[in-house]
């Protein structure tokens, strides 16, 4: 596996590959792999003949009262992890590399990015969709990877690539889960043990949606109280928002159907934790009891 520190020794790397006729799949990270991370990895190996990942904790995503600083890190166990599912090479380049000084070009997607993680976190996409078009004027893929567990970060990246007319395929990857149904994530080291119990409340909350509509609720509020009902039930929960928007615009929806989405954002201590269920896919975890 070939690691690259470098804007020039990546992009160098990646014009010999196309010069070969080599399709470059990548899958962009910010690092501390879950299997989540490591699924997508799986899915890149199939798609592409060299698989590049990055690691790259990238700051202009991350608001001045954010976890930038301890975000979790650990290179050379990730480097272990990459190796091992079969990655080609790993991007890690460093804040100076990637924003020199004097720095000054943003991209900035609008209108699937005014709701949800948009709203509660300004200028988060913005600093997504720069960080993706620089990795992309990078790594050069053909194909790349990302998770439907950030499901309006997948929307955006979709919508950039096809109104900038970036010539890149982009597949979107189910929610690994843990066994009893939290959507893994780097920031799940943050939680306590209690913290932890009630992190199960969003995936639970979300199966009880998923319930109701399959049992012909159509009423988004109606589902929507029932969800923030259940939440509130666990102790150290702080819903930020729970919504159900449609799939191709983010814009909130009143009816709940196929086109639609439920997603949540929930402080559980001081970890903000993310999850959401698309109306009519698998939610495969275990039933929800006792509450
Ligand atoms: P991150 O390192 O958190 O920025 O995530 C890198 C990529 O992994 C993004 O495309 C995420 O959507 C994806 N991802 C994060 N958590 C999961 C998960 N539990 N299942 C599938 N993909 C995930």
């Amino acid at each position: 596996m070939e690691i690259f520190n470098t804007v020039k020794d990546m992009q160098d790397k990646a014009n010999r590959l196309r010069e070969q006729g080599k399709r470059i799949a990548f899958v962009p990270t910010m690092g501390y792999f879950h299997e989540g991370h490591l699924d997508l990895m799986r899915e890149g190996r199939k798609r592409g003949d060299y698989l590049v990942i990055s690691i790259f904790v990238n700051p202009t995503q991350f608001g001045p009262a954010e976890d930038l600083d301890k975000y979790p890190r650990d290179f050379e166990r990730d480097r272990t992890l990459a190796e091992e599912v079969g990655v080609d090479a790993i991007f890690f380049p460093d804040n100076e590399g990637m924003y020199p000084p004097r720095y000054q070009t943003y991209v900035d997607v609008e209108g699937v990015t005014k709701n949800l993680c948009g709203a509660a976190r300004q200028g988060h996409f913005r600093g997504v969709a720069t960080v993706c078009t620089k990795l992309f004027n990078i790594v050069k893929p053909h194909v790349t990877v990302f998770g439907k567990k950030d499901f309006q970060q997948l929307v955006t990246i979709r919508t950039m690539i096809r109104d900038l007319n970036m010539d890149i395929d982009v597949i979107g990857m189910p929610t690994t889960r843990e066994h009893d149904g939290l959507a893994m994530s780097s920031r799940n080291v943050y939680l306590s043990e209690e913290e932890r119990e009630s992190a199960l409340s969003l995936s639970r909350s979300l199966f009880l949606a998923k319930k109701m509509f399959e049992a012909g609720e159509t009423d988004a509020g109606k589902v929507l109280a029932e969800v923030t009902r259940y939440i509130e039930s666990y102790p150290h929960t702080r819903i930020d928002y729970a919504k159900i928007s449609c799939v191709d615009t983010i814009e909130e929806a009143q009816h709940v159907g196929v086109d639609t989405f439920i997603a949540l954002a929930v402080k559980v201590g001081k970890t903000r934790l993310i999850d959401n269920h698309v109306f009519g896919e698998v939610l495969d975890i275990p039933y929800p009891e006792g509450r």
